[in-house]
């Protein structure tokens, strides 16, 4: 009996879900609502409506001016006496059970001392908009939950009503952020479209704050000086440290603006030297291995190779153990590889030179030539990468390739922005951790 389900033995009684035109009460209700989340001083809600558009059905409430009030000049801001009402227009609000909701109201025109006849402003919106400024804020705060297609699909709306709304609140968040003090940066590049199309992202690193500061095409020393163009004087000397990949644009425009910082070979850059190293030894032997007739051993090994021990699947460690049998290039470059990691977790900046000394001697001797570039790498730049011990504490561990992460999932998910301006964008929407305008009510 108790395994039953529930949808054959609840009987369900259906006279609940009755459908009703609004009666006085209902509409009572619905301004009581409105005047709790949306009030506005000079305005107030009239009848409640329902409508059916494009099959759906919806509220219409229309607004009126509070009497005696005289309109705002949108231009200047000083009120002045009515010129005349234009046609009614429609400004949707956030839905309310499922229901769209349009505010109806009649803009008035104000004969303005300094700017003639006006459009009135009005507070719920701006004149060029249909979608009220808390809907376009609503829209943009599930834009960071889901796919700007999906949040467009849920409430009935465009594709590109949810990028202007992304678009506004990343304005003002651009506009109303505060820099506060900012003591490390991180510097990382992402490749963007297909075509070698890369962005330059600075990120603040801090261990008390991180969020995402800066997005530049390619990945020139002019993506890098437009965003010490932008930050403030007091900002910049203020930095200590600074994280990012040995890439020469970016270290001379480091040095130019940033001079006093320390520069840090982070985990993660060097880390990806790794990868990329590992990948050319196995792609090698992978085709001496074809052309001497082995079996492909190697075939479908790249992610058993690259990725660390306790992130693989069952079928990836089950393939690394076949793999580790024999003794491959690949398999001796993958233990090199992973045996550095244990470089990273030395507490003393002393012996971690004696382990990086000791693993650069070992892996200059085994004949594999990517990593034999890897360790050369380390010797030639051994004070960037103990600096990363001195910035422990002040970065917080892993940051930049978190981040990195999270930037590329944005730039996957966005499958409808092919331009730089949509995807600048959604990153700093997702990464930036902009400020909002206070609300009197949160609808999310
Ligand atoms: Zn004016």
């Amino acid at each position: 009996m108790k395994d039953r389900s529930i949808l054959w033995t609840r009987r369900y009684d259906w006279s609940c879900e009755y459908f009703n035109a609004p009666t006085r009460t209902h509409r009572m209700q619905l301004k009581t609502i409105l005047n709790r989340v949306q009030k506005h001083k000079s305005f107030v809600y009239g009848n409640v409506r329902w409508r059916r558009r494009e099959g759906r059905l919806s509220l219409s409430v229309s607004v009126r001016p509070r009497k005696n009030s005289r309109p705002v000049c949108s231009e200047c801001g000083r009120r002045g006496p009515q010129y005349d009402r234009l046609a009614p227009r429609r400004f949707e609000f956030v839905p309310l059970w499922g229901l769209a909701v349009y505010f109806v109201y009649r803009m008035r025109r104000v004969d303005c001392r300094q700017c003639g006849v006006k459009v009135e402003r009005v507070p719920w919106g701006n004149g060029r908009c249909r979608l009220t400024t808390t809907y376009r804020w609503f829209l943009a705060s599930w834009a960071k939950r889901m796919s700007w297609q999906e949040v467009a699909d849920v409430f009935h709306t465009s594709w590109q009503s949810v990028f202007r709304s992304v678009r506004q609140a990343v304005i003002w968040g651009v506009v109303h952020r505060k820099w506060g003090r900012i003591k490390a940066i991180g510097i990382d590049e992402i490749s963007w479209r297909k075509g070698h199309k890369y962005l330059t992202l600075v990120y603040q690193i801090d261990a008390g704050r991180k969020r995402l500061l800066f997005v530049a095409r390619e990945r020139t020393e002019e993506s890098l000086r437009s965003f010490f163009g932008i930050v403030p004087r007091r900002v910049v000397s203020g930095i200590r440290f600074v994280c990012s990949d040995l890439w020469k644009p970016y270290l001379k425009v480091i040095a130019e603006h940033a001079g006093q910082a320390i520069h840090v070979l982070d985990r993660f850059h060097v880390m990806s030297r790794f990868s990329k190293a590992l990948d050319e030894v196995r792609a090698e032997e992978a085709r001496r291995l074809k052309k001497e007739g082995y079996e492909p051993v190697l075939k479908h090994s790249r992610w058993c190779l690259l990725k660390r021990p306790e992130n693989l699947t069952e079928k990836q460690t089950v393939k690394l153990a076949e793999l580790v049998k024999y003794n491959l290039r690949s398999v001796r470059a993958y233990l090199l590889k992973e045996d550095f990691q244990r470089f990273w977790e030395y507490v003393s900046p002393g012996w971690a030179v004696r382990f990086l000394d000791e693993w650069c001697t070992r892996t200059m001797r085994s004949q594999l030539e990517p990593l034999q570039r890897v360790a050369r790498m380390l010797r030639a730049h051994r004070t960037l990468i103990l600096n990363w011990f001195r910035a422990r504490g002040t970065i917080s561990a892993g940051v930049v390739e978190g981040f990195n992460n999270k930037a590329k999932l944005t730039t996957k998910k966005a499958y409808g922005f092919r331009t730089f301006p949509a995807i600048e964008i959604a990153l700093y929407h997702q990464l930036a951790d902009l400020p909002e305008p206070k609300f009197t009510h949160s609808f999310w």
